[in-house]
């Protein structure tokens, strides 16, 4: 699936996203923007991270505009603490890098600015764009064709995927410019797309996946013409570079809205396009798929509790818990096995279900590597609990921490209780499900089976 090179659409020429950007400025856009004086937003400079602020003066100073852009202002107006504030400008990259000594000029289709400050915090600045990045193409040689595409800031407005990700904040005067109708929705509580969706999602499907992670997160309704076009273009997903499919995907999981985006996945059967061997379990007629739809989603509605709680939870669990279904429904359960064939089976079945999923998806060898050996951990953890001890050799495997983490995650989705056994050989903050009151193991090495419960 990887395709090097153009990260999406190598079909789409030059041409076509030149007239879609026109068709965009004209039939939807041509109009002068929106303009939000200080006095009816709530936007502070308090509330703008202190280096970004530098930054924009600095630029402001030397005459250029300089606007706070994209996910910072939509956190800022939400009043949420945003993740980065990113700058954009009239300057152009190398007199960006005069105006800042500590900055250096990063990017291969699009040059933009990073200008690094104390305990490596990172400002980016890009100079306005025409168009996006991601419909670059390239040219017959099969090489990228290197246009910076400088342009005003309307059509850096429109260049961008959702209303709500398109307000510029004007350190010349506070105010917020409007040029797509992103404060309506923010206001309406609504995710559409900038221009028409069928067009926005031909030139770059993975805003489908990113139309899906700000709706779960805000909790916003998706457009019903947006949602109708991820229906229909779902498909086209699989012309993306795998690399950047997974890069957002995993963004949905890890984020703390992972429940609410596979739900929306779901929905739109987004999720059978990117992984299609989950429609097996997932499909209409198969009488389970609602209780395994359920469970699914319980699974990461507990991720999302633990992001929300500030863990940190490894992307070896997040893809191991993906996989559940296609396990569940892969179990040896045949009467006339035994169980080192049951074992072996299912240690196959792993291998092999992980190379089919992760595999177009240029997933890390080390990373489905650790998947594989947590998922198989499953099995020793649950023999161990049952003989009422764990060895050492166990113990002292790389992933015990995380295969404990999973059967944890697990368990609690099934209200099952995990026993003192497991709670003992991990620290007692691991799971914050897990009840603080056990007690220490008597020794080292090995527990007796009276500490079962
Ligand atoms: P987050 O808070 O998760 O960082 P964000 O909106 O800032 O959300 P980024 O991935 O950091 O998301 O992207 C920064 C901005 O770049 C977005 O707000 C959006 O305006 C623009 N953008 C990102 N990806 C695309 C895309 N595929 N097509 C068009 N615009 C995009
Ligand atoms: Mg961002």
């Amino acid at each position: 699936m990887e395709k090097p090179g153009v990260p999406c659409d190598q079909d789409a020429g030059k041409s076509s996203i030149v007239r879609s950007l026109h068709s965009i400025n004209s039939q939807h856009f041509n109009m002068a923007p929106l303009v939000i004086p200080r006095s009816e937003h709530p936007i502070s400079r308090k509330m703008i991270d202190e280096e970004a602020l530098k930054v924009l003066y600095r630029l402001h100073r030397h005459g250029f505009s300089a606007y706070l852009v994209g996910g910072s202002v939509r956190d800022l107006l939400l009043g949420k603490i945003p993740k980065d504030f990113d700058v954009a400008t009239n300057a152009h990259p190398h007199e960006i890098t005069l105006l800042f000594k500590n900055s250096r000029i990063i990017g291969r289709r699009f040059r933009l600015v990073q200008v690094f400050f104390k305990e490596r915090k990172m400002v980016e600045v890009s100079t306005f764009r025409s168009h996006s990045e991601f419909e670059e193409t390239i040219d017959e040689d099969g090489k990228i064709i290197r246009t910076d595409s400088f342009g005003t800031p309307e059509e850096d407005a429109l260049r961008r995927d959702i209303t709500i990700n398109g307000l510029f904040y004007n350190i010349a005067d506070f105010s917020i410019i409007d040029y797509i109708g992103g404060m309506a929705d923010l206001k309406q509580r609504v995710i559409r797309t900038i221009g028409h969706p069928n067009e926005r999602f031909q030139q770059d499907p993975v805003r489908m996946i990113r139309v899906i992670r700000h709706a779960a997160r805000t909790g916003f309704v998706i457009e019903d013409k947006t949602f109708q076009a991820i229906i229909r273009h779902r498909e086209e997903i699989r012309r993306c570079s795998s690399s950047r499919v997974r890069d957002e995907f995993s963004r949905d999981l890890k984020e703390g809205a992972a429940q609410p985006s596979l739900e929306l996945m779901l929905r739109t059967h987004l999720l059978f396009s990117l992984f299609p061997d989950l429609l097996r379990v997932f499909a209409d007629r198969n009488p389970l798929n609602k209780q395994d739809e359920t469970f699914f989603l319980s699974l990461f509605g507990l991720v999302d509790q633990l992001v929300k709680m500030g863990r940190t939870v490894p992307e070896s669990i997040l893809y191991s818990l993906l996989l559940t279904p296609l396990l569940k429904s892969a179990t040896p359960e045949h009467p006339f096995l035994g169980e080192r064939q049951r074992y072996i089976y299912s240690m196959q079945t792993i291998r092999l279900l992980i190379q089919q999923v992760f595999t177009p998806f240029s997933i890390p060898k080390g990373l489905k590597e650790m998947t594989s050996q947590i998922l198989m951990a499953q099995w020793n953890l649950r023999k161990s609990i049952n003989r009422g001890m764990i060895s050492k050799g166990l113990r002292t495997k790389k992933y015990f921490r995380e295969g404990v983490l999973l059967l944890g995650i697990l368990a609690q989705a099934k209200g099952e209780r995990v026993p003192r056994l497991l709670r003992n050989v991990v620290p007692s903050d691991l799971l914050p499900w897990w009840p603080k009151d056990f007690r220490r193991p008597r020794r080292s090495g090995r527990f007796s089976s009276s500490m079962k419960r």
